[in-house]
């Protein structure tokens, strides 16, 4: 494979630095622009040394520095967001303008020097639609804009729309790739959009699984390195150019069954315990009941297909937790 040099921007975060490892490892060069917000020098500490590696403290919303950077690299891996529920439920506006003001801005550089981008977008998109498996045509179902949580799905909504536009009038080599629950090693344990970095980290400090609701919500849990695996497949097939894809594993388990599993591969001793969606959200808060990719596109266009059973992963995340948290 020929060496090349992509920007990573938020390349200092959880599916970021995990992306820049495979990078540096298939011996291509990297940049990577992160404002350290969510992400951590300690994701990226062991590249230091590294010629091939380059790091820059910046944000995707200073222009300046993201034309220059953009003008400099064959490709453009755009994962640089703010993420999370509970994080973009308390600060809505913070998330609303880096998710769209700061996409707008690499897109543009990116026409600007016909640099091909994978934009990094999310399986929230589906909103709170029930017609599962979600397939990429599908349609989004949004509730009232007086709910808090839709905000990032809606800028992202409005990011893959951009992108399309781009595609359509423009030329712009573009993937869009929607990201189904990733976990895995550097999750922040501080759990901003990640139950799993919750349940592990209430596992390992001895207190109670705090399952909201009922429990019987589900997700599909994508263990990062297939997540990372899926990115690189997008960018390097252009027959996915101007399309979608989930990204995910299509293992459907619901939250109470993932309290469990945490349970047991941790401590079987430990306290699962139910808590109401207002208490742990405030009021106002709407659920994605059911979410489970549809994985035929990815795997037809860019034969891709997440590999790691969820009870591996976890055993793999719970470990890395143990030697780092
Ligand atoms: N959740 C939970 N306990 C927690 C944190 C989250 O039961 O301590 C639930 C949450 O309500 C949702 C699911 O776990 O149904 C996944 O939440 P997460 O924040 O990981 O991301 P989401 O998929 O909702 O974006």
């Amino acid at each position: 494979m020929t060496k090349k040099t992509f920007l990573v921007t938020g390349g200092a975060g959880f599916i970021g630095s995990n992306l820049v490892d495979a990078l540096l490892l298939a011996n291509h060069r990297v940049v990577v622009l992160d404002d350290l917000s969510v992400g951590k020098r300690a994701n990226f500490a062991h590249h230091i040394s590294n010629p091939d590696f380059e790091f820059i403290q910046g944000s995707v919303l200073d222009m300046s520095v993201v034309d220059r950077l953009v003008a400099a690299v064959d490709g453009v891996y755009h994962l640089a967001a703010v993420v999370g529920v509970t994080y973009v439920v308390q600060n809505p506006l913070h998330g609303i303008l880096v998710n769209s003001k700061g996409t707008e801005n690499v897109f543009a550089a990116a026409h600007k020097y016909r640099r091909k981008v994978l934009f990094a977008s999310t399986s929230e998109i589906f909103g709170k639609s029930t017609q599962v498996p979600f397939k990429e045509t599908d349609n989004s179902v949004f509730g009232p804009t007086s709910v808090p949580r839709w905000a990032y799905a809606l800028a992202k909504a409005l990011d893959e729309q951009l992108a399309f536009a781009y595609y359509r009038q423009e030329g712009l080599p573009v993937t869009v790739i929607r990201y189904f629950n990733a976990y895995g090693p550097r999750l922040d344990p501080r759990g901003y959009g990640s139950v799993i970095a919750r349940f592990i980290t209430q596992a390992l400090a001895g207190q109670p699984l705090t399952v909201y609701g009922d429990g019987q919500q589900t997700r599909s849990f994508t263990f990062v390195k297939d997540s990372v695996r899926g990115t690189m497949a997008a960018m390097d097939f252009c027959r996915g150019e101007g399309m979608a894809f989930n990204i995910g594993n299509p293992e459907e388990v619901t939250i109470a069954t993932l309290a469990h599993h945490i349970q047991q591969l941790v401590n079987p001793d430990l306290e699962i315990v139910h808590i109401p969606y207002e208490q742990a959200y405030g009021k106002n808060f709407e659920e994605t009941r059911r979410r489970l990719p549809d994985v035929s596109r990815a795997a037809e266009i860019l034969d891709f297909r997440a590999t790691v059973p969820l009870i591996e992963g976890l055993q793999w995340t719970i470990s890395w937790f143990k030697d780092n948290c």
